[in-house]
């Protein structure tokens, strides 16, 4: 019997799945794989909270597939042996699996090609699976990927999405091809207690949520950071529980404004692939070096550490980095603001910084991560790289009442209103009543450490 091995990475579903898709047309029965990679597991990049993630997906996809027929078959160790291992035993001659962006992921294909063709067996990449756009779809004259966002944005709108593809009705894999057993979140410890379940089911109820209660007035709300008004959708797009090319089809069928500007930020997501695939040492390097000479993660411990916790002394940065802690997620204002702040008002290494979300972050992505802050250090693709965000003026206009501050940040629960942005100014005795820091540094102390470093002065 004719089989193919579809080896799932970071697109954990079974609708609109061009790989999935193309190894039924062609073989009777496939192999739906996934490798726990030991490479992956060696760089320590993922923390506990992707891995729950992670977990959550797995059995949904399994769960997907059985209810078609099939099952999800898991393998753990090095995943080129692994996919030779399984091929073999289930005589597969076709391996699909979905094109990826990072350095790793280029490396994992040629390594596959290879040693799929050293066993006369064949491997397909598929494009568009991971983006809506594979990256290099688009380019502007004389460059192999696009550096500023707009004219980016243009053309991307200008070329319309290949066509969403409906989920298969059955699925059906060989018996004797073994399995370990699914992982799962129980077995994880350290996990931020308000991290959110994974997997299609979950990912598509919040989708259609979005899509009846959200969305519409998406273009409103999205910075006011107390309103929840923003889709929460980052961590189905990482493990590809929903495919980016079926939300922007969706979401443009609803010709609204505010669904408009949610494709625009789902083209921020390309944007930032189409970057990284092309300069896959942006994950590290500086993009655009600014000769910046960072305080020494040693020298500047002691700041690093009471961001990292939410005690700077300035609320709006210290809400956003417990939310991020409690929920393993945060707010695209609080990601800004809380970036701006390490890099530019206590200026520590972008990368120090980009490691702290990589191992909290349940969308974790290094395409998205590492050129966001990139972005706000000012190393990246922003044409205002010497832009500093104060935090109080962040915390008065995107928390204007103080809601986001008091949720995240109880010590100063009491304080009415705007207030709460400054409690420095609060009387001394009431000042005495609340547990809460000083603030590390006058941000005018920290603003001329930054111009004076990039020469701005
Ligand atoms: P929505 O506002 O509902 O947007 C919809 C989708 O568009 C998001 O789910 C996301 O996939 C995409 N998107 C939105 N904004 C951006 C953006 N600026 N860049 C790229 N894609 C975007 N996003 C990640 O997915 N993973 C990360 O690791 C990540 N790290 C970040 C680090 C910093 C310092 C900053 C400033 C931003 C980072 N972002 C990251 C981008 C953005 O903050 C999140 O995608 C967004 O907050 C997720 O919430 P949401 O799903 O409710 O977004």
């Amino acid at each position: 019997m004719n089989t193919s091995v579809v080896l799932f990475t970071s697109d954990l579903r079974v609708h609109d799945h061009p790989p999935l898709r193309a190894a039924l047309a062609g073989a009777e029965t496939v192999v739906p794989l996934f490798v726990l990679d030991r490479a992956i597991e060696d760089i320590g990049f993922a923390g506990p909270n992707r891995r729950a993630f992670l977990a959550d997906c797995l059995t949904g996809l399994d769960r997907r597939l059985r209810d078609r027929g099939g099952r999800l078959v898991v393998r753990g160790g090095d995943l080129v042996e692994q996919v030779r291992a399984v091929m073999a035993d289930a005589d597969a001659a076709d391996l699909h699996m979905a094109a990826g962006v990072s350095r790793y992921a280029h490396d994992r294909e040629r390594r596959l090609r290879e040693a799929l063709a050293a066993d006369g067996r064949r491997l397909h990449v598929h494009d568009a699976v991971i983006t809506v756009l594979p990256p290099g779809a688009v380019t502007p004259a004389g460059s192999d990927h696009f550096a500023v966002f707009t004219p980016y944005f243009r053309r991307w709108s200008g070329q319309g999405p290949r066509a969403v593809l409906g989920a298969p009705r059955t699925v059906r894999v060989p018996d004797h091809v073994t399995s370990l057993p699914l992982p799962t979140r129980e077995d994880l410890t350290g996990l931020s207690p308000g991290l959110p379940r994974g997997g299609e089911s979950e990912g598509r109820a919040r989708w259609n949520a979005w899509l009846r209660d959200g969305i519409d007035r998406y273009g409103e709300r999205h910075d006011a950071l107390a309103d929840d008004a923003t889709s929460k959708l980052s961590p189905h797009l990482h493990f590809g529980t929903l495919s980016p090319v079926e939300l922007v089809h969706r979401a443009r069928a609803r010709s609204t404004p505010g669904a408009e500007d949610f494709v625009r930020q789902l083209c921020w997501r390309d944007f930032h692939h189409q970057v990284l695939a092309a300069r896959p040492r942006a994950a590290t390097a500086d993009y655009r070096t600014r000769g910046d000479h960072w305080r020494s993660p040693r020298s500047a411990a002691r700041d690093i550490r009471a961001w990292q916790e939410g005690r700077t002394g300035y609320p709006i940065v210290d809400a956003a980095m417990r939310q991020l802690l409690h929920e393993g997620w945060m707010h695209n204002r609080g990601r800004l603001l809380t970036a701006s702040f390490l890099t530019k008002t206590l200026y520590v290494d972008w990368r120090v910084g980009a490691r702290h979300f990589q191992r909290l972050l349940v969308d974790g992505d290094l395409a998205n991560n590492q050129l966001n802050w990139q972005w706000m250090a000012g190393t990246g693709t922003d044409s205002r790289p010497n832009r500093v965000l104060n935090p109080v003026l962040q915390g008065k206009r995107y928390d204007p009442d103080g809601a986001y501050v008091r949720r995240w940040v109880p010590e100063l629960r009491e304080v009415r209103g705007a207030a709460v942005h400054e409690p420095w100014k609060l009387p001394a005795e009431e000042r005495a009543r609340h547990d809460y820091p000083g603030p590390l540094l006058e941000l005018a102390e920290g603003l001329g450490r930054f111009r004076r470093a990039r020469g701005l002065d």
